[in-house]
């Protein structure tokens, strides 16, 4: 059976409603109350969730505080917490189309993305914390003879991890990885708008063997449950991906309830830097595009703002734009679409509204700018390319989170790199040139979490993914995100 068939065969799959996961028991919401969740595909309901309740999110986290007290995770020997997370990633593997499928039905990312950046990278994700657990040792401080200094690594506690809807495996393993193979337990609180396919790697979870309590779900409203998780007085931390706003409602509410650390990874507003000297311009021009409209630009690195050498504006934007008409918008099932559908009618009217105020402040639709495929009861939107914004535009300055570039030019390289830094983001950026030196000044100059040179997107679990500025705090992926899940503790010796 090809792999399109299998797909095909999952598409019209019924999913059964979905409860909460508490104490390792599903059950409903205790106000009974449900949301409905629909499919971005064709408008289409799907099945409901539990809506969520401050009172079960209390006993979630009631419920992890217990599990972690009781030291029925943290407590086991390393190696068999390693073994029961290698099973979990199994588990996620032997059913990693369904997975796959389940998310696309809901977050309308193109499956030939969603295979490699949802459950294929949340597996890796979790074989690599997994394969870690019993690799990271304590330190012996370099002290005189006469006192010893050791310094211990340990689980902090009760970890809120709040989740956004365009990846939500991917970015959950991202939270869930390191802080269950550090030993702490979590409340998992999924995105309204993507919750499925999360719910179903928590309970493969719970199936290879993470005891019950040390991973909880609560569904519901980010002003209900996550705000319940956030102004917790036995929440020690939070690890969020999501908007700038929430965010900052999040540092709030830890300021008043209990300090609790927020590891915040916010929006962007990534320049990708072309110069003339660039090796390939037409090989920039497609992995540009597709920097930006893969996911249909839900992507939060994503490189929303194009800057371009004077010398060759015209000529790279005739290029991204035929690259951008190229790209085939359309059904998140089908195996040949390279965007699918935005996650929801509100986003979609907001970059909509993006759109038609880049053009009252004088930027200029190069290319799409337009809703499609409305027949379909879904919401889709052509790949849009904005040029002639200039630094104080409003497309310039805010996050989409959409299919939308925009496209500005610069005279040399201390203009690209003013131009670029002019903004208060700082998550990713781009490169490109043959001149191996500029490159590296560039890395240096871009004050931002990665800078990808000649290529855009593609950074695996190895390196670590975190902004600067308000573009948020902290590390997910590679060794460096243990950093967020554990405390460090000073044994002073004397001998
Ligand atoms: P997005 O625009 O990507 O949906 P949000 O920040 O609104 O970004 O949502 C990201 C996650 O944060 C979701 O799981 C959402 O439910 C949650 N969330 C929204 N509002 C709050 C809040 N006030 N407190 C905590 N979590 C919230």
């Amino acid at each position: 059976m090809s792999d399109q068939t299998k797909i095909d065969a999952l598409r019209h799959a019924p999913l059964s409603p979905r409860g909460l996961l508490i104490d390792g028991q599903t059950g409903p919401a205790e106000s009974g109350k449900t949301d409905t969740v629909i499919s971005p595909i064709d408008g289409s309901i799907l099945t409901t969730t539990a809506a969520g309740t401050a009172g079960d999110t209390e006993r979630a986290i009631a419920s992890a505080r217990r599990a972690f007290e009781d030291k029925r995770w943290r407590g086991m020997p390393p190696a068999a917490r390693k073994k029961i997370m290698l099973r979990w990633a199994d588990l996620m593997e032997a059913e990693m189309l369904a997975l796959a499928v389940m998310g696309v039905r809901n977050n309308g990312t193109e499956i030939g993305m969603a295979l490699k950046a949802e459950p294929g990278s949340a597996i890796a994700t979790i074989r690599y914390y997994a394969e870690a657990i019993d690799k990271v040792y304590g330190e012996i401080a370099p002290t005189s003879d006469d006192v010893l200094g050791l310094i211990h690594r340990e689980a902090i506690g009760v970890v809120a991890a709040i989740i956004p809807w365009n990846f939500p495996l991917m970015i959950g393993a991202w939270k869930l990885g390191p802080a269950l193979a550090m030993g702490n337990s979590v409340v998992l609180k999924p995105s309204e708008t993507a919750a499925l396919s999360l719910i179903r790697m928590a309970e493969l979870a719970l199936e290879a063997g993470i005891p019950p309590g040390v991973l909880n779900v609560v569904t519901g409203a980010g002003k209900i449950v996550g705000e319940a998780l956030s102004t917790s007085m036995d929440v020690d931390v939070i690890a969020f991906t999501g908007s700038g706003a929430t965010g900052r409602r999040l540092l709030q509410a830890s300021a008043a309830s209990n300090m609790k650390r927020c590891y915040l990874e916010l929006g962007g507003k990534s320049a990708n830097v072309v110069f003339a000297d660039a090796k390939n311009l037409a090989e920039a021009a497609a992995v540009s595009a597709a920097g930006i409209f893969r996911n249909s630009g839900q992507v939060c690195v994503a490189g929303s703002r194009l800057l371009v050498e004077h010398s060759i504006h015209d000529e790279f934007v005739a290029e991204l734009s035929k690259a951008a008409a190229a790209i085939k918008v359309g059904d998140p099932l089908d195996l040949t679409t390279q965007a699918g559908a935005i996650n929801n009618q509100t986003q979609l009217d907001q970059n909509l509204a993006y759109v038609e105020t880049a053009q009252a402040e004088g930027g200029t639709v190069a290319q799409g700018g337009k809703r499609i495929l409305q027949e379909t009861g879904g919401y889709y939107m052509e790949p849009t390319i904005i040029t002639g914004a200039t630094p104080e535009h409003t497309i310039i300055q805010k996050e989409v989170f959409g299919p939308v570039l925009a496209v500005s030019s610069f005279a040399d390289e201390a203009d690209a790199i003013t131009q670029a830094n002019a903004t208060d983001y700082g998550l990713a950026g781009g490169v490109w040139t043959a001149d191996l030196s500029r490159a590296h000044r560039m890395v240096r100059e871009l004050r931002t979490g990665v800078v990808h040179v000649n290529t855009y997107g593609g950074p695996d679990v190895t390196v670590p993914m975190g902004g600067v500025k308000q573009s948020g705090n902290g590390h997910d992926k590679s060794l460096h995100a243990f950093e967020k899940y554990v405390d460090l503790k000073t044994a002073w010796i004397k001998l």
